[in-house]
């Protein structure tokens, strides 16, 4: 039996926590493959030793950029190894780019996966559906793409094999020329991997007052998530900030709604944090029914009140 997990580096490591979990409930041999999206200019010791068969990179480009490039890489593998499952982080480029590999290979697809157990002879998936309301426990009968929430598993040494570092070429994708690259507003934001997250809402009044959100955040060092209207409607935050349904999947320690209602759409997102604390100057505001401690007040006063008490506890001038 093979698996091919995709990614970068980073999610390489990350997700042979899921390797090890398989190659623990299965009964037969699990020999690992990985394809790294970039390319790798010399064998980092973090991957090397962690037990992957070999790991794929492209070697006449920096990068797989496009979900098409990737589709045809994977879809190349597969017809090649033959893999059982193609393991991915559950993210937009691979949600688009591996459906579009999927339905080449006429395989099914199981998103936002976040759980995985030992079934009789097979492995089950688990991931929440229906705004987080429902667990849907699904078992492929035969090849499947499964796509991985990250900051699900810690990832760690699962076989003793020597990893070779294999060159593929990548097809060049025609279709469209890159005419500029730009940077993101801000630095990369990894929410799924926070501890803490200071959420905002549209609670706030200004774009100008998130920055006491980022004040707190850099205080209790955290990352500042946002509910959907403050990404997609008002635009004060980049989309990677966007926790919920149609957003990220968090489960830190610690979140903190700031002025957010808590409609299905955004608890979706968070449903796996440890302890939710929430700020609403509305008492029936949804978000109490889910949130661990309850503020019910201005956000406006709350934030500086605490921050002045977090400033107390750390020695912080
Ligand atoms: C298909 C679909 C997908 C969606 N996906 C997502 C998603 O992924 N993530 C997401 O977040 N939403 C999503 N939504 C939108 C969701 O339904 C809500 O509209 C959204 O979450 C509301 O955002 P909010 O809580 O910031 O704003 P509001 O609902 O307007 O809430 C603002 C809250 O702030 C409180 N408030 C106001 N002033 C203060 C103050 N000074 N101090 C304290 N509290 C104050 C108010 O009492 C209110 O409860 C989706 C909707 C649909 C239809």
């Amino acid at each position: 039996m093979r698996i091919l997990i995709v990614g970068k580096l980073n999610d390489i490591i990350e997700l042979s926590g899921a390797a090890s979990i398989m190659i623990r409930s299965s009964s037969q041999a699990v020999d690992v493959d990985a394809l790294s999206i970039e390319k790798i200019m010399r064998a980092p010791p973090e991957v090397e030793t962690l037990g992957y068969d070999r790991i794929f990179y492209p070697d006449n480009i920096e990068r797989i950029e496009t979900p098409r490039q990737l589709a045809e890489t994977v879809t190349d593998l597969m017809n090649k190894n033959d893999y059982i499952y193609i393991i991915a982080p559950s993210t937009k480029l691979f949600k688009e780019s591996l459906a579009y590999a999927g339905q080449k290979l006429q395989i099914p697809i199981i998103p936002d996966v976040s759980q995985i157990e030992a079934g009789p002879g097979r492995h089950i998936f688990m991931r929440t559906i229906m705004a987080g309301r429902v667990r849907s426990y699904e078992t492929p009968l035969n090849k499947a793409i499964i796509l991985i929430g990250l900051g699900r598993f810690r990832g760690g040494r699962f076989s003793e094999k020597k990893t070779s570092f294999v060159p593929i070429k990548i097809s060049v994708d025609t279709s469209f020329r890159i005419i500029e690259k730009r940077e993101k507003a801000r630095g990369a934001v990894r929410l799924e991997e926070a501890d803490i997250i200071i959420s905002v809402g549209r609670g706030f009044r200004s774009k100008d007052d998130l920055k006491l959100a980022f004040e707190l955040a850099d205080l209790l060092r955290g990352q500042v998530g946002c509910s959907r209207p403050i990404a997609a409607d008002l635009k004060w935050l980049p989309e990677e900030h966007w926790i919920g349904l149609s957003g990220k999947k968090v489960r830190p320690k610690l979140y903190i709604a700031l002025g957010i209602s808590g409609q299905p759409q955004h608890i979706a997102g968070i449903l796996e944090s440890r302890v939710i604390v929430a700020v609403n100057k509305d008492p029936n505001a949804p978000i109490f029914k889910n949130a661990d401690y309850g503020i019910v007040g201005d956000l406006y006063e709350f934030i500086p009140k605490f921050s002045e008490k977090i400033k107390e506890i750390l020695g912080v001038k």
